[in-house]
């Protein structure tokens, strides 16, 4: 069983954090020169141990054990790009847990017949452009991609990707022979079971609508309260039956985060009001129930859908060789859905994949307060390396 080295991977984990650290949170945003900066700290360590370094068509790194050809590749990764002010945790730890968990094999007398390959993926936050998991999305061919460029001006040549260069990139799916990915979690489900870590089991569906309200615009002063047709009122009846409908559901979550109101003036009766609807449970049924009561409640309302993910479920053969990789290194584990997008939930469909959250006390995503112990941190890099090793055997 190769051994993971703590002090390795905590000066790691150091380094990576220094990049876009400021006071008010992390900020690799992708397609920025400090993206940029992560993935070259991430060439010159992944070659410090021996790996064979390469950037694809979309923007992607890719570590390979040396000789190791097209593959295909038993891969482990997640991506160094941040949220706005976002935590030090969330995409850093998978690429250092992974980086950790291939240097530690690398370093056993492990019998190894396939290649590794440890790979940073580019933009999955989609912080600037809305394009969440742009650089899993291109190697499976799913990125629109003329639809995406339309909306990146001249961002994509900082990582010299062009459109060409990104239909190429759809070749590199068949390198990847299995997907695991490392994750702080984005919730307290562990902390409230005594676990340290979780294995992945679903990625949960999800739609996203955009909502219209049409009502009447008018004179705020001059237009008496009876016969008003405010589209604000309706939109607000709306998020309420939004946050009802979730509620009364299993396992559903509703969640209206952006709204639009035009005219938009202090004198003005709302007439017209546009707003997002985010919806996601553990089974695809429940979001499309919850979606058709809201159509019944609003018949008014014109509720377009944006994008619906049906869900995906994590590869039994992968999560069997993570339990057994725990179970060896006494590590707590289980079964944990995905409620949010990630790398490894777009290749699913494609190749087998499987996730390990690690326990984060304070339940934070998305912002600096994310945490993991050290302790959790190095449990599941070796928790990682212990199935790497089993699956390239
Ligand atoms: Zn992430």
């Amino acid at each position: 069983m190769p051994a993971v080295s703590r002090e390795r991977f905590l000066r790691w984990f150091a380094e990576l954090a220094e990049i876009g650290r400021t006071d008010t949170g992390w900020n690799r945003v992708a397609w920025t020169p400090l993206e940029v900066e992560a993935q070259e700290w991430f060439r010159r360590e992944a070659e410090g141990i021996g790996l064979e370094v390469r950037k694809d068509g979309s923007g992607n790194m890719w570590a390979v054990t040396p000789g190791a050809g097209d593959g295909p590749y038993v891969c482990a990764g997640s991506h160094v790009d941040t949220q706005p002010d976002g935590g030090a945790y969330d995409g850093a730890l998978g690429v250092v847990c992974a980086l950790e968990a291939v240097a530690a094999i690398l370093e056993s007398d492990e019998p190894r017949s396939r290649p590794l390959a440890v790979i940073s993926f580019v933009d999955e936050e989609g912080a600037r452009f809305r394009n969440s998991c742009f650089g899993s999305l291109a190697v499976t061919g799913r990125l629109d991609i003329d639809a995406v460029l339309a909306t990146m001006g001249d961002a994509p040549a900082i990582h010299g990707v062009s459109r060409e260069s990104l239909l190429e990139s759809r070749d590199e799916l068949r390198k990847i022979g299995c997907f695991l990915e490392v994750h702080v979690e984005q919730g307290k489900a562990l902390i409230d079971r005594g676990q340290a870590v979780g294995i992945a089991d679903v990625l949960a569906p999800r739609s996203r609508f955009r909502a219209v309200f049409e009502g009447e615009s008018n004179h705020a002063g001059t237009t008496p309260m009876a016969g008003r047709r405010d589209a604000l009122v309706a939109a607000a009846r709306f998020v309420l039956a939004v946050d009802e409908a979730a509620r009364s559901r299993p396992n559903a979550v509703g969640t209206v985060g952006r709204v639009e109101i035009s005219p938009g003036s202090t004198n003005s009766i709302p007439g017209r009001v546009a707003c997002t609807l985010d919806t996601r449970a553990l089974l695809l049924e429940t979001v499309d129930d919850l979606v058709a009561d809201l159509r019944g409640r609003f018949p008014d309302a014109t509720l377009t859908q944006e994008s619906r993910n049906t869900g995906a479920r994590f590869d039994d053969g992968l999560r069997a060789a993570l339990y057994a990789s725990a179970r060896a290194a006494g590590v707590t584990a289980g079964d944990l859905p995905s409620y949010a997008g990630h790398d490894a939930g777009i290749l699913a469909p494609e190749v087998p994949a499987a996730m390990i959250f690690v326990r984060n006390p304070t339940g934070a995503s998305h912002t600096p307060a994310e945490s993991a112990s050290d302790d959790d941190c190095v449990a599941a890099a070796q928790v990682l390396a212990g199935a790497l090793a089993q699956l390239a055997r």
